[in-house]
Formats: C-alpha cells, structure tokens, sequence
C-alpha cells in the first residue's frame, strides 16, 4: 500500500507541476497578447468594422452592428472572442470602447444623406465598462459634440450585466434611455438571466443568440425561436435575428415576426469603406 502511495504521490506531484508550466505558459501567452493589443491601440491599428441588420418586412438596411477588429499586415492579428475578454480583464476595454464609440457616430457621419443607408449603430459594452461612474457623462458627451441624435446609438449589453447589481444596473440604463439612447440584450437566451431580471430591465431590443437561429430547421428550434420573439412582443421589444446564414432562415424569422435580421445571408461584417461599396452595390 505504502509503495502505490508513494508513486500515486510522485505522480501527482509530476501533474502538478506540468500543470503549473501549463498555466505559467497560458499566463505568459495571455500577456504578451494583452502587451501587443496596447501597443497596436496607441498605434491605431485597431478598427471598427460594421455589419447591416435589415429589417425583416422590406429589406432595408436600417442599421447595423459595430465590431472591433484586430487587423496587421497578414489579416486578423486575434479574434475578438480572444482579445476582448483579454481587454476586458485588464481594462483596456474602457479606451476601447469609448473608440468604437466615437468610429460608431464617425461612421453615421459619413453614412448621412444616403438613400438606403443605416441611420443606427449598435455597439457592445462590457461590464467593465458599465461599471465606471462618469460611464453616463462620457457617453452622453461623446454623442452629444457627434451632433448625431442619441436614438441613433444602440448599446448592447449582456445578461451578465443585466445580472450585476441589478439596482446601479437599470438606474444607469434608465438614465441612458431618458437622454434617449436605445438598450438591447445581446445574446439572449445564452446567459443566466431569470425572467424577472429581464423584465425590470429598460430595455428596446432583444438580440436572439445565433444558437438559435441554428437550430430553426429542427421542430423544436422553430418552436423556441417563436416563442423567444412572442416574449420579446409581450415585453414590447424589437427582435433582433442574429447568425442569419441562409434564405431559408431569414423567411422563416420574417414569418415568426422577428423584425430585424443580421448575419452572413446579407452582409458580413466590413469596413466603412465596404459598407459604402455595398450600399451601392444594393443601390444599383
Ligand atoms: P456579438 O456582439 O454577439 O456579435 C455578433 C458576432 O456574430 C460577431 O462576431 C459577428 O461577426 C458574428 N456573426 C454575424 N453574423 C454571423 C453569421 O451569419 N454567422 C456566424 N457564424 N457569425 C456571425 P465577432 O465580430 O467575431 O465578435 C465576437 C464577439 O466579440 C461579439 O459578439 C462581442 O461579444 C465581442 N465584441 C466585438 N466587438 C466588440 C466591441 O467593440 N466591444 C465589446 N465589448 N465586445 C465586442
Ligand atoms: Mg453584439
Ligand atoms: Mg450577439
Ligand atoms: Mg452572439
């Protein structure tokens, strides 16, 4: 018994420490992502792309979703599934976001007197960011000197601060709103959000989660997907499609009464100067 102990013991101690290089390299790895994002930031290599949400009844593009992206020479230097978590972990995600901000209404400058363009941007926030105290002042401000009217910016925010300190949470978003900005709730359905949560919530839209959208061919996908959008009816919000792919997808959403729809199917996120050649292009 004292034998096998011993080597149960001396192998442990061997997982331990391959484990502990294992997380020392991940560290270090994390870091130096972390370092090169700052470095790319205060450089302006980051930019905002923009991808289209058409609305569901007559196909216009009436507003659209803005994303970081992380681009060098050699295309995506990261996905934002890696470096936003990052940056939010170290803060960065603060400057960030007040950037896409200010790219957001630079956009709907240049978007301005164009039959057919997008007179709305939806930006992400995170709870980092919600979590500063001059996060309303900054905001309002920003718009505010754009000269852009507040309804014309969307911020979307996850379940997850809709779950943090749910008092701070809505006085915030109630005061967002009294200056005339619109909420909606990214990624609904993915998070842990009860109900009551939601609904105390001042909130525009609700963004449905791609997962779902996924699932619309199966019986009882379709079935989910309709009654996240009766929800959404009863709650007097927007609905929002997101990870539309296929024809097939945005006629079944048009059916079940989902009002606007985004993805792949009608536009992958772009660049300003893509978005213009593809309102164009739609124009033509
Ligand atoms: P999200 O806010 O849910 O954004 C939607 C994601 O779905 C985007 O991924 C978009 O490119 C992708 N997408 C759109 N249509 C389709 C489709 O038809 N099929 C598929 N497979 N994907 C589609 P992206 O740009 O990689 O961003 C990932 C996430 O990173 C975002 O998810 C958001 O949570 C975060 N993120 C991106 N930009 C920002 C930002 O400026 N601030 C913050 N806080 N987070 C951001
Ligand atoms: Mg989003
Ligand atoms: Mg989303
Ligand atoms: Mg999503």
């Amino acid at each position: 018994v004292s034998i096998a102990l011993n080597r149960a013991k001396r192998s442990l101690n061997r997982d331990h420490v391959y484990f502990e290089k294992e997380m020392e390299h991940d560290t270090r790895r994390r870091l130096s992502i972390i370092h090169a994002l700052h470095e790319d930031f205060r450089r302006d290599r980051l930019e905002v792309w923009f991808q289209p949400q058409i609305r569901a009844d007559d196909q216009a593009a009436v507003a659209m979703e803005a994303l970081l992206r992380w681009t060098g020479e050699q295309g995506f230097v990261q996905p934002p599934n890696v470096f936003v978590p990052l940056a939010e972990h170290s803060g960065l995600i603060i400057e960030l976001g007040y950037f896409v901000l200010q790219r957001s209404l630079e956009a709907l400058s240049r978007l301005n007197d164009r039959p057919g363009a997008p007179v709305r941007v939806s930006v992400n926030v995170s709870l980092a960011q919600f979590r500063q105290i001059d996060f309303l002042q900054r905001v309002q401000r920003i718009i505010a000197e754009s000269g852009h009217p507040p309804q014309a910016i969307e911020l979307e925010i996850t379940e997850s601060i809709a779950m943090d300190e749910p008092k701070v949470v809505s006085n915030t978003l109630r005061a967002l709103r009294a200056f005339g900005v619109r909420v909606a709730v990214d990624d609904f359905g993915t998070g842990y959000s009860s109900l009551t949560q939601l609904r105390q919530l001042p909130l525009d839209a609700m963004k449905i989660d791609r997962s779902f959208v996924l699932d619309l061919a199966e019986p009882d996908g379709r079935w989910l997907v309709e009654s996240i959008i009766a929800l959404s009816k009863r709650l007097g919000l927007e609905s929002v499609a997101e990870g539309v792919e296929s024809a097939e997808q945005a006629a079944q959403l048009r059916d079940l009464g989902c009002d606007l729809l985004q993805g792949y199917h009608f536009a992958r996120p772009m660049p300003l100067s893509g978005l213009l050649d593809w309102l164009d292009q739609r124009a033509a």
